[in-house]
């Protein structure tokens, strides 16, 4: 059984996956907490944050934070599973060793967190998932480069172009895609702002939603799931919605 969450913002959202929230949210739907095997974060995980040694077990958090919430996230009865997002470290995320797991490879943090690739195709649990990730940080001006900002939230125009590529030769068709920000049509859902025209244009700045519509023009899916708006639409009307935002709010699936 898969759980799907938003943000967690290293520790300052970390309670998104306490036993609390997660058995609160486990109970509403309906679902036994126990039979979790992988909690996915959809993006802005941001573990490890600092910069630190690397190994092919994983990395070895030398900052405190990092060290109590890697501790936290191991001794759990599931393993994390972390789309990238824009407030995550892209270095440390390129130098972690990638291990074979769900019909290609992730980027191991320790043995029970990962990190999943963008632009790749997993089959979790017999479910078909595309993993997009990445986007625009508003707040980069105020951040610092390499230490709180990694310019390699945007996709390449090669990263992109491999996706594409990906889709087109193993098939389109998913059970779930998971992003970070979303497709325009999936944001205008969550926020009464983007009813206007003018201000939905506005989205077309952020090169990774565009990506996003793209790839949203090219594949079928069941469900599309997001995070970095930090709002939990289509929670509540899970069977109806295509676009499910979520933040401190779980699916299971
Ligand atoms: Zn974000
Ligand atoms: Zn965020």
């Amino acid at each position: 059984m898969i759980y799907i969450t938003g943000d967690t913002h290293n520790v300052n959202d970390m309670s998104n996956l306490s036993t609390k929230n997660m058995k609160l949210c486990c109970m509403e739907q309906g679902k036994d907490y126990s039979k979790i095997t992988y909690a996915i974060v959809l993006g802005d995980f941001g573990l490890p944050w600092c910069k630190c040694p690397v190994d092919e077990q994983g990395t070895h958090p030398t900052d405190k934070t990092d060290k109590h919430l890697l501790k936290w996230y191991n001794e759990k009865p599931f393993k994390l599973l972390a789309v990238p997002g824009n407030h995550d470290n892209y270095d440390m995320i390129a130098k972690l060793p990638q291990v074979p797991m769900f019909g290609a490879t992730l980027g191991k943090v320790s043995e029970n967190i990962f990190y999943l690739n963008r632009g790749e195709i997993y089959e979790i649990e017999g479910k078909r998932f595309l993993i997009l990730g990445g986007a625009l940080s508003e707040d980069k001006a105020f951040r610092t480069l390499h230490e709180s900002w990694w310019p390699q939230e945007r996709w390449t125009e090669a990263e992109q172009a491999a996706c594409i590529q990906k889709i087109q030769s193993e098939g389109s068709q998913f059970d779930y895609v998971l992003s970070h920000t979303g497709p325009t049509a999936g944001i205008a859902c969550i926020d009464p702002y983007f009813s206007n025209e003018d201000n939905l244009a506005e989205l077309a700045l952020d090169s990774t939603v565009v990506f996003n519509d793209k790839i949203d023009s090219l594949v079928t899916y069941k469900k599309w799931f997001f995070g970095h708006w930090h709002s939990d639409w289509g929670y509540e009307n899970f069977d109806e919605a295509t676009y499910i935002a979520l933040y401190r709010m779980g699916v299971v699936i």
